[in-house]
């Protein structure tokens, strides 16, 4: 098979009938695509490295979910409703027992969240998957990581930490029965994009943020972008039933610092809360409150009765020396 069937057989799909937004995907030299009226295009990239990003066990199909789904996440943690991704892979070879399934896994999460496949580029290499998503966002509209003011609230969606749980099993740390193992695996490898909460936070979040490198990492990025401070209440951070029978330790380690969580991290004033409760309702994502900004710099984790925690962990940094 060479490249270019390669890419006819696995990732050329008719561009959608009546799409207004893609005037043409993949076969010519560019794509064509546009926002709708008074939106502006909201762009973003995320390249998956094996070795680094994901392990070599991984069932390709969840391996094409998950290169998406890290991107809509991006997307999601602007508010942006997707439109449209490129797909650039470097292929060790041509493995139809690799494509098929990664390709199914690709677009089974694009067909659910209505984005189409648009170009890319093909080239032999270590295993590389690099996409970029396009999305929209009505002007002026992104939610920023700049927003967050003193006397906002934190706010988190779904449960974090149970993709470190899997990645600590995978490292041989920690024991899991089956089942349990199944689950926090299905976190690690099938993250599901908070979208409609990114949309959904449009005019009520301040700031929002999506979490990759581990809570505290990333909640340095919106604070300092925001030139202000954080208390976080370690022991209100959202957690499964499977993580909350660790050790306290393990469960701090892992929803404070765990990364690859694919939550939505946002700030907003007090007021709004109603606010917020009800579109996390109505979009069926849970989420929790664990925290508040402050106008002094500086993040102070706490547990439940006010005593700090110490965090010795740090955001994941590919350079960190
Ligand atoms: P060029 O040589 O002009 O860069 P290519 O031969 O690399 O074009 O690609 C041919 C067409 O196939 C282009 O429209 C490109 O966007 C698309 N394409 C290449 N690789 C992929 C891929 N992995 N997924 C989707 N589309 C792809
Ligand atoms: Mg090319």
């Amino acid at each position: 098979m060479g490249e270019f069937e390669l890419i006819a057989r696995h990732f050329k799909r008719a561009v959608r009938a009546g799409s207004r937004r893609v005037a043409l995907g993949i076969g010519d030299d560019c794509a064509l695509v546009a926002p709708d009226e008074g939106m502006q295009l909201a762009v973003t990239t995320d390249m998956l490295v094996e070795g680094r990003h994901f392990l070599s066990t991984v069932a390709p199909a969840r391996l094409g979910h998950k290169a998406l789904a890290v991107n809509l996440s991006d997307l999601a943690a602007c508010g942006a409703e997707p439109i449209a991704f490129t797909l650039a892979l470097a292929l060790p070879r041509a493995d139809e027992s690799f494509l098929a399934p990664f390709a199914a896994g690709l677009f089974a999460l694009a067909e659910a969240q209505g984005v189409e496949l648009v170009g890319g580029d093909t080239t032999a290499g270590p295993l590389n998957i690099c996409i970029t998503a396009f999305g929209q966002v009505p002007r002026g509209q992104a939610l920023l990581r700049d927003g967050a003011r003193a006397g906002d609230d934190l706010w988190v969606s779904g449960r974090l930490g149970d993709a470190r749980l899997a990645l600590e099993v995978f490292r041989g740390e920690v024991a899991l029965d089956a089942a349990d193992f199944e689950q926090v695996r299905e976190a690690m490898e099938r993250p599901q994009p908070r979208v409609t909460l990114g949309r959904a936070l449009r005019g009520v979040a301040t700031s929002a943020i999506d979490l990759s490198d581990g809570l505290v990492g990333d909640l340095g990025h919106v604070l300092a972008a925001s030139n202000v401070g954080a208390v976080v209440d370690a022991d209100a951070l959202p957690r499964s039933t499977v993580l909350a029978r660790q050790s306290l330790a393990l469960q701090r380690q892992c929803v404070l610092a765990g990364g690859d969580d694919y939550e939505l991290l946002f700030t907003a004033p007090a007021s709004r809360r109603a606010a917020i409760e009800a579109a996390a309702r109505l979009v069926g994502v849970p989420v929790t409150r664990f925290g508040q900004i402050d106008a002094a710099a500086g993040l102070h984790v706490v547990d439940r009765v006010g005593q700090p925690v110490e965090v010795s962990w740090r955001g994941f940094d590919h350079f960190a020396p």
